[in-house]
């Protein structure tokens, strides 16, 4: 017989589960019952949605000198921090949770003053005032679950995950790290508490407040999976897990069963907002099946990420798009057969700190094409028309030119690999609703094609492709 107790389930509630007195009574309503039901469970909890913005708003402002403007996103988080606590924590209760929201906001409003008087952040004062947000979540979810009988116990930051001390997007510590879970998870889950811990938030080995990147709560959730290890990370928020494409766009949009890991990185890579495919990895590495689920509709539809699966050739599974983008076109008769040219001018890119999202050259070599943000266009020409001033005197090439107001709208699906035909019916679909393509880019990988549309066409194109996608 086997010893090993079983394995516990993590949960991570994103900031819209958690954002407001309904929200977080669902959360509560579903770690209660896992709880009942399970061997065990870790819930990860993001801030209260806004709230990290907001706080990093604080930071700016107080930067500028402008406390005023500290202590009125103060009172604001104040406010939705009571409103929750008054709806969801019994007034025996509430004096001991509210002393530690306010000693949170104490804090803030001391480390503006410190940024007022120095004109400056450092990455880890920024660390610091962005950690608040989940220290003061974790206080309010924790005690509206010993509200409702569950025995939850919260964790700090300092107490979870080890990282270096690179602030703003700390790189984790996997041994520190697992040390401290068998330290205090562990032996918590083993005595039937729900250990609720602060996402996005962790702390160097001498317990500097650190912070894993913006959004960084799903990091957190898998990390600890990986390290317990967990039995299934939950991951839940505000939609029926991963759609088929937009659905504000696509309205015949669907849930999508089960996606695999590289089919999560190319919808992430090509705009989905989906899981952050570096924050997945970890459970996906140890094998950990990880889904997303609607905190509003629990028992809803949900996607089961997993890291491979068999693929049904031909199978496209979902549509994203990246709108606000330029098309950076470099032509010209003399380019033909002239080697460095694409090193050239992607060097220029790059000396601009611009990151290029899609390229395509045409086999004559007369142009190379690729896109960059809106907002990046204007240095970009300026960089490349620099970079070949003298070729453009010679005429060899002919002129940078750009095309404003396009959209990459990417396919994904494993299935699309070796699958002769996917292009024919991709061009079969646009060109019966009239879509042009500006351009195209297909990875080696045949994971993701991806067109360049008109802003124009971008709906029009993704409501034509849509019926090509398959559960
Ligand atoms: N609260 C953090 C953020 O807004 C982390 C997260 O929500 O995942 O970026
Ligand atoms: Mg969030």
């Amino acid at each position: 017989m086997s010893q090993h107790p079983p394995r516990p389930l993590v949960m991570k509630f994103g900031g819209t589960s958690v954002g407001s007195p309904t929200a977080m009574a669902q959360a509560v309503d579903i770690v209660r019952r896992e709880a009942a039901r399970g061997p065990g469970v870790v819930v990860v909890t993001s801030a209260l949605a806004g709230t990290t913005d907001a706080l990093l708003r604080a930071a700016r402002a107080a930067v500028q000198g402008d406390l005023a403007q500290v202590r009125a996103i103060r009172r604001e988080l104040e406010a939705r921090h009571w409103a929750v606590l008054e709806a969801l924590v019994p007034l025996a209760a509430r004096p001991q949770v509210w002393m530690q929201v306010h000693a949170h906001l104490d804090t803030l409003e001391s480390l503006g003053q410190a940024m007022a008087v120095l004109g400056e952040a450092t990455p880890r004062g920024l660390d610091a005032v962005a950690a608040l947000g989940e220290r003061m979540s974790v206080a309010l979810l924790t005690a509206a679950l010993q509200a409702r009988g569950v025995s939850a116990q919260a964790l700090d930051a300092t107490q979870v995950l080890v990282t270096d001390d690179n602030f703003g997007a700390a790189h984790p510590d996997l041994e520190a790290s697992r040390q401290r879970v068998q330290q205090h998870i562990v032996p918590r889950l083993a005595q039937g508490q729900v250990v609720v811990v602060p996402g996005f938030v962790a702390a160097t080995a001498q317990g500097v407040v650190t912070t894993l990147g913006r959004g960084g709560s799903d990091y957190s959730a898998a990390l600890l999976a990986a390290l317990l290890p967990a039995a299934e990370v939950w991951i839940w928020t505000d939609v029926d897990g991963v759609m088929s494409a937009d659905p504000r766009v696509v309205p015949e949009a669907h849930t999508i069963p089960v996606l695999s890991y590289r089919e999560v990185a190319e919808l992430a890579y090509f705009g989905a907002k989906v899981l952050h495919p570096k924050t997945i990895r970890p459970v996906v590495e140890a094998g950990i099946p990880l889904r997303v689920r609607n905190t509003f509709h629990p028992e809803g539809p949900a996607t089961l990420i997993v890291r491979e699966r068999e693929v049904t050739p031909g199978q496209i599974k979902a549509l994203t798009w990246i709108r606000n983008l330029s098309l950076i076109i470099v032509e010209g008769r003399g380019m033909l057969g002239v080697p460095g040219v694409a090193a050239r001018t992607f060097a220029a890119v790059a000396g601009t700190g611009t990151s290029v999202l899609l390229i395509s050259q045409a086999s004559s070599e007369q142009s190379i094409c690729f896109i960059v943000p809106a907002g990046a266009r204007a240095r970009v020409v300026q960089a490349l028309e620099t970079a070949f001033a003298a070729e453009i005197a010679r005429r060899d090439i002919d002129r940078v030119r750009a095309l404003d107001q396009v959209v990459i709208i990417t396919l994904v699906g494993e299935g699309m690999r070796h699958t002769p035909g996917i292009s024919g019916r991709v061009f079969g679909a646009l060109g019966a609703h009239g879509v042009n393509v500006v351009a195209i880019a297909q990875g080696a990988s045949e994971v993701a094609i991806s067109l360049v549309v008109a802003e124009e066409d971008a709906t029009r194109a993704l409501q034509a492709l849509h019926p090509l996608t398959q559960n």
